[in-house]
């Protein structure tokens, strides 16, 4: 699948799932979900957005076995880095990263990470933020340097957004696991499938030879729009008030 693809899919998962997993009692820095019920504002309007683009950017995440995508070129040098580390320990494209045990181990990661340790929970927000701008497409086409430009300043400027909106994370690992996973089901819905249950080494695909081919029309021209409408529809579904 195309990496805009994953994005919107992740931040539909997001828009979806996240109000009623967020009010779970360890994903929830305040008592927030006691006084309202299960569901209710567990998310702030904030949180629910600022979730949706870093969960579009976790489903990114498992694409950074393939240095050469252009998300890897997120932040220049720095994103190439890490994606040949990734490449190189989960054994090429397709491998560890399109599992269920990495989407959980990334997911328990983050959730550490926002617990624990403010310095690396904001690095991994600002990568996530920057994994989402690159995946809608943001920056110019063939200037490397001036599209890691501009990501920087946008992500920059997003981050600083979330952190005067007084936005939590303490649902960062939720939304990384939740990405990770989208990614992995999405990319079971083309034709080469995935190693779902990695280690093992058998590959999830659709039968019949239905799984669609990355990037052709149907991607392009049916799934990405019904795919934008459906992030628009449940913007409006969670956020308008009733
Ligand atoms: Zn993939």
């Amino acid at each position: 699948m195309m990496g805009h693809t994953h994005a919107m899919t992740g931040a539909i998962a997001w828009l979806g799932l996240a109000p009623p997993l967020a009010a779970l009692p360890l994903l929830n820095e305040s008592s927030r979900y006691i006084d309202t019920g299960i569901m209710a504002n567990a998310l702030t309007p904030a949180e629910l957005i600022a979730g949706a683009i870093l969960c579009a950017g976790a489903a990114m995440l498992p694409d950074l076995d393939h240095p050469s995508a252009t998300i890897a070129q997120t932040f220049g040098p720095i994103t190439w880095a890490l994606s040949k580390a990734v490449s190189w320990l989960a054994g090429g494209h397709r491998g560890a990263t399109h599992s269920l045990v990495f989407a959980v181990a990334l997911g328990l990661g983050a959730h550490w990470l926002a617990d624990t340790y403010p310095i690396g929970r904001d690095v991994m927000v600002v990568l996530l933020i920057g994994l989402a701008l690159r995946a809608i497409g943001v920056g110019i086409p063939g200037n490397k340097i001036g599209s890691a430009l501009i990501n920087v300043g946008l992500t920059a400027g997003l981050y600083a957004v979330f952190l005067s909106l007084g936005v939590g994370y303490a649902w960062l690992g939720l939304a990384v696991a939740i990405g990770c996973f989208i990614h992995v089901v999405g990319d079971c819905m083309t034709e080469r499938g995935c190693p779902v249950l990695w280690p093992l080494r058998a590959k999830f695909v659709l039968p019949w030879k239905i799984g669609i081919k990355t990037g052709r029309k149907f991607e392009q021209k049916i799934l990405a729009p019904a795919l934008s409408v459906a992030i628009v529809g449940l913007l409006f579904w969670r956020l308008a008030p009733v």
